[in-house]
């Protein structure tokens, strides 16, 4: 059994936290795309914790964690998260994490040259995490990356590595006039923070194809949401890539499989960390009422999150784009603090309505239009069935299932791991 839990939205859904409750059932959680710039915060009776490269699962005793060949690793990132997740008392050995030989290392020097291209950008900059993804994934498709099997042979990855330094100082020196590399310095880092990683890189496919083979319920985690995916997301405000369902199974290194489960987390209202056009953005006091109601600064980088209403025209293509076969609906308890509630249902350009979500270019010009809904004004985080919830939410929820074309199989009214409703 694969299962997938992705983003509908722009990321900051509430993956973490629905990966963290469904995965009760399974036996592997594995992350396929996506680095350090991930940040899925999980709250159940072990504590809070922030994960940025672990998957989910971590916090669970029996599930086996897989960091897949679709990821990129900053391993001193790694080394830190490791070990802040073991003084909370969560147990890490190569039982139960599993870190794919394919994956791409994240080295210093692309940390550098993510901020050295921001500043350069300015006024024009992407909004990146500064953490190095969009050069370690650029790398990776132009064959100058290491991956992290390589730290099995250090005399043969010095090699590479030498060649490597040598045209990224091209780059560093020459582009950006900045102070170069050195082979040194790059190998005592691959050592000090690669070496202890050693037990845990096998070939993480395999795994996971004997584990799918002896019928074990495997899971995969998304990092961002939909309108990030580097193919099919608000490009180039995206991340570098494939954010969505479809790709999990080669992320993760079991291409032969095909999913039999997408399970789509979908926020109440919309947010959005970085740069790049948000058709239903709020601003000002209505953008700071949501924002402080929803607690929405970003869990990798702290920054205001910019917010705005459910938008109908993304989510629905997100659901499309995911495949969605049964939606989570998070974060509903947030809009609690609403006289009314709106609701983005279609995009108006040059007087015409728009309610297929656009190729992004010029996306800047599209204009919400906007539905406005009674809100129900009452603490909703305690409810824990259907029946609870008032009437106001539960048209809400009709409303946007209506919308969207898909149903909503649960409903989140809280951070806790308990806080939730199966509405079907
Ligand atoms: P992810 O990146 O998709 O895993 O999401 P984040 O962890 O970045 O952001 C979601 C935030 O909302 C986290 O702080 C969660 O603890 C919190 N959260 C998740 N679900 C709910 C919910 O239903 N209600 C409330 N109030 N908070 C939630
Ligand atoms: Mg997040």
């Amino acid at each position: 059994m694969l299962t997938a839990i992705s983003g509908i939205n722009w990321g900051d859904e509430g993956k973490g936290r629905m990966v963290d409750l469904l995965s009760a059932d399974y036996n592997v959680v594995v992350r396929y795309q996506g680095g350090n710039n991930a940040g899925h915060t999980v709250i159940n009776e072990r504590g809070k914790f922030i994960l940025n490269l672990l998957p989910s699962g971590i916090l669970r005793e029996n599930v086996v964690n897989v960091m897949g060949n679709g990821m990129v690793v900053d391993i001193k990132h790694l080394s830190e998260e490791m070990a802040r997740l073991k003084a909370a008392g969560i147990k890490i050995t190569p039982d139960n994490l599993k870190i794919s030989d394919r994956a791409v290392i994240c080295m210093p020097y692309h940390v550098m040259q993510d901020c050295l291209e921001e500043n350069r950008l300015s006024d024009k900059k992407f909004g990146s995490t500064r953490r190095g993804i969009a050069p370690v994934y650029g790398d990776k498709y132009l064959k100058k990356a290491i991956r992290m099997g390589e730290l099995k042979d250090m005399a043969a990855l010095k090699e590479r590595l030498k060649g490597i330094v040598e045209w990224k100082n091209l780059t560093l020196v020459n582009v950006y006039g900045a102070q170069p590399v050195s082979t040194e310095d790059m190998m005592e880092h691959l050592r000090v923070y690669g070496e202890p990683l050693i037990p845990f890189i096998c070939d993480t496919g395999l795994y996971l194809n004997e584990a799918d083979k002896a019928g074990e319920k495997i899971m995969f985690e998304a990092q961002l949401g939909a309108l990030r995916d580097i193919d099919f997301g608000i490009y180039p405000y995206t991340s570098s890539s494939n954010a969505i369902a479809a790709y999990a199974p080669i992320g993760a290194g079991i291409p032969n499989r095909k999913l039999d489960l997408s399970i789509g987390i979908m926020k109440a209202y919309s947010t959005c960390v970085g740069e790049g056009p948000f058709t239903a953005e709020y601003f000002g006091d209505k953008a700071e009422s949501l924002r402080k109601a929803g607690g929405e600064y970003g869990a990798a980088t702290g920054r205001p999150r910019r917010v705005g209403p459910f938008d109908v025209v993304a989510s629905k293509y997100g659901i499309r784009m995911q495949g969605a076969d049964e939606i989570a609906l998070t974060k509903l308890d947030v809009l609690s603090y609403a006289d009314e509630i709106e609701v983005c249902v279609a995009y108006e350009k040059d007087g015409e309505r728009v309610t297929e979500f656009p190729f992004p270019q010029n996306l800047e010009s599209y204009k919400p239009v906007m539905n406005t809904f009674k809100g129900w004004k009452c603490d909703i985080s305690k409810c824990r069935k259907k029946e609870d919830l008032p009437k106001e939410a539960l048209d809400y929820i009709q409303f946007l299932e209506n919308a969207v074309g898909a149903k909503i199989k649960y409903v989140s009214v809280g951070a806790e791991r308990e806080a939730y409703i199966v509405m079907y």
